[in-house]
């Protein structure tokens, strides 16, 4: 019961933002819940912990089993937001690498958290994502989403959904908890993995998928300047899976879902059924 999960307010993961996590969704399927690349996600918060040297031996196959365990015990039905969290769990007062972990998993029900009907409208922040050597954004760090959070909250006090970082060369970079592609005369564009992105697993999943459908992809620097003309702009991730960007600063960018984006859209929803190999099943007993 989450009731009797409790730390210590001296949990040093709580005072220095030591530690990673992974956000992971359930879907139904044609064989009942099923969690969408669990093993990608595990394999990037391995990666977290090997890239920041906790002293945590990340195993997949234990936390596979962990929340394959706990998707179980929770019956999990209808579409279900996973978090696991690897945290330094001692309560020692200093900022430091060396300590205890622990991985901790929980799971709410979660369906699609960007407004859809209407499009996200969002600036571009004043704030500046994390650069790689600060506190590198592919390692999915708690401490990092203090950056998102100045970035998501300026945004919301001026009347945006969201934001869209710069990288730490002025360029694009991401969303604030998501991945940017952009169209261009029926191209995809999206920055490249050096731009202090996270390499989402859903902007992975959308590259595959439009080469399925034979939709160009290039990975390449964009311009601040490129957003406003392009012809759809749309955001990925977990969370907000694929959701069509309305505005950018105010500037208009379509007033419907476009062509492509929907395209893309529609294949990422239909997932459970054409691509049954991205999914492992829950086995309820
Ligand atoms: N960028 C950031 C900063 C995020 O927090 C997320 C959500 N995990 C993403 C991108 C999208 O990544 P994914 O598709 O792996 O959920």
């Amino acid at each position: 019961p989450i009731e009797q999960a409790n730390v210590s307010i001296m949990t040093n993961a709580l005072h220095y933002g030591i530690g990673i996590f992974g956000g992971i969704k359930a879907y139904d399927s044609p064989t009942g819940s099923a969690i969408f690349r669990l093993d990608d996600h595990l394999l990037r918060m391995q990666q977290s912990c090997k890239i920041l040297r906790f002293p945590y031996d990340f195993n997949i196959e234990s936390a596979r089993r962990k929340i394959l365990d706990l998707a179980v015990k929770n019956n999990i039905a209808d579409t279900t937001y996973i978090r696991p969290l690897v945290y330094r769990s001692d309560t020692n007062l200093s900022p430091g690498i060396p300590g205890e972990y622990d991985l901790a998993v929980y799971m709410l029900e979660m369906d699609s958290y960007m407004p859809r009907d209407k499009g996200v409208s969002v600036c571009v922040s004043s704030w500046q994502r994390n650069a790689d050597n600060a506190l590198p954004p592919r390692t999915k760090a708690t401490g990092g989403y203090l950056n998102s959070a100045l970035a998501i909250n300026d945004a919301q006090e001026s009347g945006y959904d969201s934001a869209i970082l710069l990288d730490s060369n002025g360029n694009v970079g991401e969303g604030a908890v998501m991945n940017l592609f952009i169209v261009k005369n029926g191209t995809l564009i999206t920055p490249t993995a050096d731009a202090d992105i996270l390499e989402g697993i859903t902007r992975r999943t959308v590259i595959e998928l439009a080469s399925e459908l034979k939709i160009p992809v290039i990975e390449r620097t964009i311009s601040r300047s490129e957003l406003y003309t392009a012809d759809e702009v749309f955001f990925c991730g977990t969370a907000v899976e694929v959701s069509w960007c309305s505005k950018i600063d105010n500037v208009e960018i379509s007033k419907k879902r476009g062509k492509l984006t929907a395209k893309i859209s529609d294949a990422f929803d239909n997932l459970p059924i054409t691509h049954p190999q991205l999914f492992t099943s829950i086995k309820h007993e």
